[in-house]
Protein backbone atom coordinates (compact mmCIF):
# COMPACT_ATOMS: atom_id res chain seq x y z
CA UNK A 1 0.00 0.00 0.00
CA UNK A 2 1.07 3.70 -0.71
CA UNK A 3 2.35 5.27 2.54
CA UNK A 4 1.94 9.14 2.44
CA UNK A 5 3.86 11.58 5.36
CA UNK A 6 2.03 14.60 6.09
CA UNK A 7 4.19 16.83 7.82
CA UNK A 8 4.69 20.64 8.44
CA UNK A 9 5.60 23.31 10.98
CA UNK A 10 2.80 24.04 14.37
CA UNK A 11 -0.64 25.93 13.13
CA UNK A 12 0.59 24.71 9.53
CA UNK A 13 -2.38 22.54 8.49
CA UNK A 14 -1.06 19.57 8.57
CA UNK A 15 -4.66 18.94 10.50
CA UNK A 16 -6.54 20.73 8.17
CA UNK A 17 -5.15 18.78 5.69
CA UNK A 18 -5.84 15.49 7.09
CA UNK A 19 -8.94 15.94 8.19
CA UNK A 20 -10.00 16.43 4.89
CA UNK A 21 -8.49 13.42 3.75
CA UNK A 22 -10.13 11.51 6.48
CA UNK A 23 -13.74 12.21 5.73
CA UNK A 24 -12.44 11.15 1.65
CA UNK A 25 -12.20 7.65 3.63
CA UNK A 26 -8.64 7.41 3.66
CA UNK A 27 -6.98 5.89 7.17
CA UNK A 28 -4.58 8.51 8.75
CA UNK A 29 -1.95 7.42 11.26
CA UNK A 30 -1.42 10.01 13.98
CA UNK A 31 2.56 9.95 15.22
CA UNK A 32 0.90 12.39 18.24
CA UNK A 33 -1.24 10.02 19.10
CA UNK A 34 1.00 6.77 18.66
CA UNK A 35 3.40 9.02 21.35
CA UNK A 36 0.70 9.21 23.60
CA UNK A 37 -0.34 5.51 23.21
CA UNK A 38 3.49 4.40 24.13
CA UNK A 39 3.93 6.17 27.57
CA UNK A 40 0.23 5.35 28.46
CA UNK A 41 -0.38 3.58 32.01
CA UNK A 42 0.22 0.17 32.10
CA UNK A 43 3.62 1.07 29.08
CA UNK A 44 7.30 0.09 29.41
CA UNK A 45 8.23 3.71 28.79
CA UNK A 46 6.49 5.42 31.29
CA UNK A 47 7.86 3.06 33.97
CA UNK A 48 11.33 4.17 32.53
CA UNK A 49 10.58 7.56 32.22
CA UNK A 50 8.98 8.26 35.95
CA UNK A 51 12.65 5.97 36.81
CA UNK A 52 14.81 8.42 35.18
CA UNK A 53 13.44 11.52 35.81
CA UNK A 54 11.27 10.91 38.94
CA UNK A 55 7.97 10.61 40.70
CA UNK A 56 6.91 14.38 40.05
CA UNK A 57 6.32 13.48 35.97
CA UNK A 58 3.50 11.42 37.13
CA UNK A 59 0.16 12.91 37.29
CA UNK A 60 -2.62 11.98 40.12
CA UNK A 61 -4.52 9.87 38.04
CA UNK A 62 -1.36 7.68 36.81
CA UNK A 63 -0.59 9.46 33.80
CA UNK A 64 2.07 11.08 32.48
CA UNK A 65 2.73 14.77 33.11
CA UNK A 66 3.42 15.70 29.44
CA UNK A 67 3.38 19.34 30.24
CA UNK A 68 5.69 19.04 32.52
CA UNK A 69 8.64 16.86 30.75
CA UNK A 70 8.15 18.93 27.92
CA UNK A 71 9.26 22.25 30.08
CA UNK A 72 12.29 19.76 31.36
CA UNK A 73 13.48 18.23 28.27
CA UNK A 74 13.01 21.34 25.97
CA UNK A 75 15.09 22.98 28.01
CA UNK A 76 17.94 20.40 28.29
CA UNK A 77 18.81 18.59 25.22
CA UNK A 78 20.94 15.97 27.34
CA UNK A 79 17.39 14.69 29.04
CA UNK A 80 15.85 15.15 25.50
CA UNK A 81 18.10 12.81 23.84
CA UNK A 82 17.69 10.53 26.81
CA UNK A 83 13.93 10.26 26.52
CA UNK A 84 13.97 10.19 22.61
CA UNK A 85 16.05 6.87 23.39
CA UNK A 86 13.47 5.56 25.68
CA UNK A 87 10.58 6.78 23.58
CA UNK A 88 11.31 6.63 20.11
CA UNK A 89 12.09 2.84 18.63
CA UNK A 90 8.64 2.20 20.06
CA UNK A 91 6.68 5.29 18.74
CA UNK A 92 8.21 3.81 15.50
CA UNK A 93 6.86 0.03 16.39
CA UNK A 94 3.48 1.41 17.17
CA UNK A 95 2.97 3.83 13.93
CA UNK A 96 4.28 0.50 11.51
CA UNK A 97 1.76 -1.48 13.29
CA UNK A 98 -0.83 0.97 13.15
CA UNK A 99 0.55 1.38 9.07
CA UNK A 100 -0.24 -2.01 8.28
CA UNK A 101 -3.55 -2.45 9.73
CA UNK A 102 -5.00 0.03 7.35
CA UNK A 103 -6.97 -0.67 4.33
CA UNK A 104 -7.75 2.30 2.67
CA UNK A 105 -6.88 3.08 -1.12
CA UNK A 106 -3.64 4.78 0.40
CA UNK A 107 -2.72 5.27 4.30
CA UNK A 108 -1.55 8.50 5.62
CA UNK A 109 1.36 9.23 8.37
CA UNK A 110 1.02 12.34 9.84
CA UNK A 111 3.58 13.72 11.94
CA UNK A 112 5.61 16.85 12.64
CA UNK A 113 8.82 15.12 12.82
CA UNK A 114 8.60 13.55 9.86
CA UNK A 115 11.60 14.56 8.07
CA UNK A 116 13.93 15.16 11.02
CA UNK A 117 13.21 11.80 12.74
CA UNK A 118 14.07 7.77 10.85
CA UNK A 119 10.37 7.90 10.29
CA UNK A 120 10.70 8.81 6.71
CA UNK A 121 11.63 5.78 5.88
CA UNK A 122 8.16 4.48 6.66
CA UNK A 123 6.90 6.44 3.94
CA UNK A 124 7.12 6.51 -0.09
CA UNK A 125 6.22 9.87 -0.50
CA UNK A 126 6.36 13.12 1.62
CA UNK A 127 3.46 15.95 1.53
CA UNK A 128 4.51 18.98 3.36
CA UNK A 129 2.17 21.97 4.11
CA UNK A 130 3.50 25.20 4.44
CA UNK A 131 2.09 29.00 5.57
CA UNK A 132 4.52 31.59 6.45
CA UNK A 133 6.09 32.18 9.97
CA UNK A 134 3.51 34.90 10.57
CA UNK A 135 0.56 32.67 9.47
CA UNK A 136 1.67 30.06 11.82
CA UNK A 137 1.72 32.20 15.10
CA UNK A 138 -1.28 33.37 14.16
CA UNK A 139 -3.33 30.36 13.84
CA UNK A 140 -1.80 28.70 17.16
CA UNK A 141 -2.28 31.58 19.17
CA UNK A 142 -5.57 31.74 17.62
CA UNK A 143 -5.94 28.22 18.27
CA UNK A 144 -4.73 27.49 21.32
CA UNK A 145 -4.39 30.83 23.38
CA UNK A 146 -0.81 30.30 23.26
CA UNK A 147 1.27 33.35 23.82
CA UNK A 148 3.65 34.52 20.73
CA UNK A 149 7.09 33.66 22.74
CA UNK A 150 6.14 29.90 23.09
CA UNK A 151 4.62 29.39 19.70
CA UNK A 152 8.15 31.10 18.36
CA UNK A 153 10.17 28.72 21.11
CA UNK A 154 8.35 25.74 19.32
CA UNK A 155 8.85 27.00 15.70
CA UNK A 156 12.96 27.43 16.30
CA UNK A 157 13.05 23.93 17.69
CA UNK A 158 11.41 22.72 14.17
CA UNK A 159 12.95 22.47 10.96
CA UNK A 160 13.11 25.44 9.19
CA UNK A 161 10.86 26.39 6.22
CA UNK A 162 13.32 26.13 3.67
CA UNK A 163 14.59 23.29 4.63
CA UNK A 164 11.61 21.57 5.26
CA UNK A 165 10.38 22.28 1.49
CA UNK A 166 13.60 21.24 0.18
CA UNK A 167 13.51 17.74 1.44
CA UNK A 168 9.24 17.22 0.61
CA UNK A 169 7.94 15.20 -2.76
CA UNK A 170 4.49 17.84 -2.80
CA UNK A 171 4.57 21.04 -1.40
CA UNK A 172 1.41 22.38 -0.28
CA UNK A 173 0.76 25.84 -0.07
CA UNK A 174 -1.41 27.31 2.88
CA UNK A 175 -1.21 30.77 3.01
CA UNK A 176 -4.91 31.59 1.43
CA UNK A 177 -7.88 30.33 2.95
CA UNK A 178 -9.23 26.68 3.83
CA UNK A 179 -11.23 26.44 1.07
CA UNK A 180 -7.99 26.85 -1.08
CA UNK A 181 -6.56 24.17 0.85
CA UNK A 182 -9.55 21.79 0.19
CA UNK A 183 -9.04 22.47 -3.31
CA UNK A 184 -5.55 21.76 -3.18
CA UNK A 185 -6.33 18.76 -1.18
CA UNK A 186 -9.00 17.17 -3.59
CA UNK A 187 -6.31 18.01 -6.36
CA UNK A 188 -3.62 16.13 -4.28
CA UNK A 189 -6.25 13.61 -3.05
CA UNK A 190 -6.36 12.28 -7.07
CA UNK A 191 -2.65 12.68 -7.29
CA UNK A 192 -1.93 9.80 -4.51
CA UNK A 193 -5.07 7.28 -5.49
CA UNK A 194 -3.44 7.40 -9.05
CA UNK A 195 0.24 6.80 -7.69
CA UNK A 196 -1.49 4.62 -5.25
CA UNK A 197 -3.27 2.47 -8.48
CA UNK A 198 0.71 2.37 -9.81
CA UNK A 199 1.91 0.95 -6.51
P1 LIG B 1 0.08 21.49 15.04
O1 LIG B 1 1.39 21.06 14.52
O2 LIG B 1 0.22 22.56 16.05
O3 LIG B 1 -0.80 20.35 15.49
P2 LIG B 1 -1.29 21.72 12.47
O4 LIG B 1 -0.22 21.79 11.45
O5 LIG B 1 -2.05 20.43 12.60
O6 LIG B 1 -0.73 22.23 13.84
P3 LIG B 1 -3.91 22.92 12.15
O7 LIG B 1 -4.37 22.58 13.53
O8 LIG B 1 -4.48 22.18 11.00
O9 LIG B 1 -2.31 22.90 12.11
O10 LIG B 1 -4.12 24.48 11.86
C1 LIG B 1 -3.84 25.45 12.87
C2 LIG B 1 -5.06 26.34 13.08
O11 LIG B 1 -5.24 27.13 11.91
C3 LIG B 1 -6.36 25.56 13.26
O12 LIG B 1 -7.19 26.26 14.15
C4 LIG B 1 -6.96 25.55 11.86
O13 LIG B 1 -8.37 25.47 11.85
C5 LIG B 1 -6.49 26.89 11.30
N1 LIG B 1 -6.25 26.87 9.86
C6 LIG B 1 -5.58 25.95 9.13
N2 LIG B 1 -5.52 26.29 7.84
C7 LIG B 1 -6.18 27.45 7.72
C8 LIG B 1 -6.50 28.32 6.61
N3 LIG B 1 -6.08 28.06 5.38
N4 LIG B 1 -7.21 29.43 6.87
C9 LIG B 1 -7.61 29.72 8.13
N5 LIG B 1 -7.37 28.97 9.21
C10 LIG B 1 -6.66 27.84 9.00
Amino acid sequence: MLRVGVTGGIGSGKTALTDWLTEEGITVVDADLAARVVVAPGQPALAEIIAAFGDQYLSPDGQLNRAALRKLVFEDADKRKALEAMTHSRIREELIRQLAAADSAYVVLSSPLLLESGQSELIDVSVVVDAPEATQIARTMERDGNDQALVEGIMAAQLDRETRKSRADIVIDNSASLADLHEQAAILHQTLLARATNT
